[in-house]
């Protein structure tokens, strides 16, 4: 943590304080939108503590954006909802033309890379400046909360702590820090119940990739696990081709950890297993090498806030709309399940559900919003609203709620 280095302890310290209408906690794709659309309305700061924004979609190497269209046997004309992120579908496929929304199965998803969403997320930030101060490199590290409403957050940085007085908060930090250190009423699913978390590593020199390279690492991993060779999650490693002939992604799934840093040494260590295995088993990776690795193992759920609102998979699959529906969506709540791996369940084809504005706000903290992967959803619901194109549209509604809200 930064401010432990007393290094950085000895510069500018304390006594630096900042006002704010709204406080973004978090630059993953849901707390870019929302400082985007809060600026739009409000004097805005926005919190992150890596050097990057993006969050999960860019440290998990992702490559498709879900969540973005309507399921059905058509080829959706646009998304399925407007704003910020058709703003930034827009702008990816400018930038890569050659990029167009491909069907998965029953989904459709739009293909990307990190390179331009990073662009895209930059540009987007840059032209609301006048109203958006972007703090990177700084970690929100305590809230204070009085009678129910927060009345100041301290963060970190490389020049020292420092107290923000903010408003509104909008907590879009994936694992829901700001739920957490307010006091805010929240949920989290077992140990033993919550999803798979991923890591990912990207390789570089394989031959002959084809479709069946996607059935063959599972399988022969699924082979060796039945062995005991190697441990049993290690069967749900996916495979998909990258942009180069010669290029291709394995992701890996994690069961839950209580130590995030040894999970990510032990995820470190499984991902060279497995590319050592394929590369004796599978022809296609016999020469090849690993060129990136993922810094650190992607969770899919964390703490969920307990909100106005708790949205349920009946909702999900019965297509419920709401009088405060903001989010349309229609991705299937997919649950990567520590025993049988991925499960899908799809909402009528077609149709798409609603993410009520209730869900957003917490129930207990007067001036605490969320979005993201962190909104009030059941567990299994959260399997559908994570996704990214959903988590971009719910951020921006959180935005602009928490503008509105910084008015009274
Ligand atoms: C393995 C895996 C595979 C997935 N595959 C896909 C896919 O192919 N397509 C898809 O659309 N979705 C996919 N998802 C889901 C999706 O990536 C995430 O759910 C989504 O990106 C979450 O966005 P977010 O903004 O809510 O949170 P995050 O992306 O987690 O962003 C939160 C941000 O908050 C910052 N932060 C956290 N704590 C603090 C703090 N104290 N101070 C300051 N900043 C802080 C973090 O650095 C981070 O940048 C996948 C998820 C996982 C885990």
């Amino acid at each position: 943590m930064l401010c432990d280095n007393p290094v950085f302890l000895s510069h500018e310290m304390a006594n630096r304080q900042k006002n704010c209408d709204v406080l973004v906690i978090g630059g993953g794709v849901a707390g870019i939108c929302a400082s985007v659309s809060a600026a739009r309305g409000a004097r805005t700061i926005l919190v992150e503590k890596n050097d990057f924004p993006g969050g999960t979609a860019v440290i998990a190497l992702h490559r498709f954006i879900c969540g973005l269209y309507i399921n059905g046997s058509e080829m959706p004309a646009d998304t399925l909802n407007r704003g910020i992120v058709r703003e930034i579908s827009s702008a990816l496929k400018r930038l890569t033309p050659e990029k167009t929304v491909l069907r998965m199965g029953r989904v459709y998803v739009l293909p990307f890379n990190t390179r331009d969403i990073v662009s895209v997320f930059r540009s987007l930030t840059e032209a609301e400046k006048q109203h958006l101060d972007l703090l990177y490199e700084t970690h929100a590290v305590s809230v204070k909360t009085v009678r129910n409403t927060i009345t100041s957050v301290t963060v970190c940085s490389r020049n020292g702590k420092f107290d923000i007085f903010p408003k509104v908060v909008a907590d879009c930090s994936g694992s829901g820090v700001i739920i957490r250190m307010s006091g805010a009423w929240y949920n989290k699913t077992r140990f033993c119940q919550r999803q798979f978390a991923g890591y990912t590593f990207r390789v570089k020199g394989l031959k002959k990739v084809d479709d069946m390279t996607a059935v063959k690492v599972p399988y022969y991993l699924a082979q060796e696990a039945a062995k005991n060779n190697i441990p049993h999650y290690l069967k749900f490693t996916t495979f998909t081709q990258g942009d180069e002939a010669d290029e291709g992604y394995c992701r890996l799934s994690i069961p839950p950890h209580e130590n995030s840093e040894a999970r990510n040494e032990l995820a470190k260590s499984d991902a060279l297993r497995v590319h050592h295995f394929l590369s004796q088993k599978v022809p296609s990776f016999r020469d090849s090498m690993i060129e990136e690795m993922s810094p650190e193992v992607a969770d899919r759920e964390g703490l969920r806030l307990r909100g106005k609102y708790t949205l349920t998979r009946e909702d999900i699959l019965d297509a419920e709309k709401f009088p405060d529906g903001i989010v349309k969506n229609a991705w299937p709540i997919e649950l990567w399940n520590q025993e049988k791996g991925p499960c899908y369940h799809y909402p009528p084809s077609g149709d798409y559900y609603e993410i009520p504005l209730r869900c957003l706000k917490s129930e207990n903290i007067s001036n605490l919003c969320c979005a993201g992967r962190c909104i009030s959803a059941t567990h299994e619901a959260t399997g559908s609203v994570r996704v990214m194109g959903t988590c971009m549209s719910v951020g921006e509604q959180a935005g602009r709620e928490a503008a509105a809200m910084s008015d009274f």
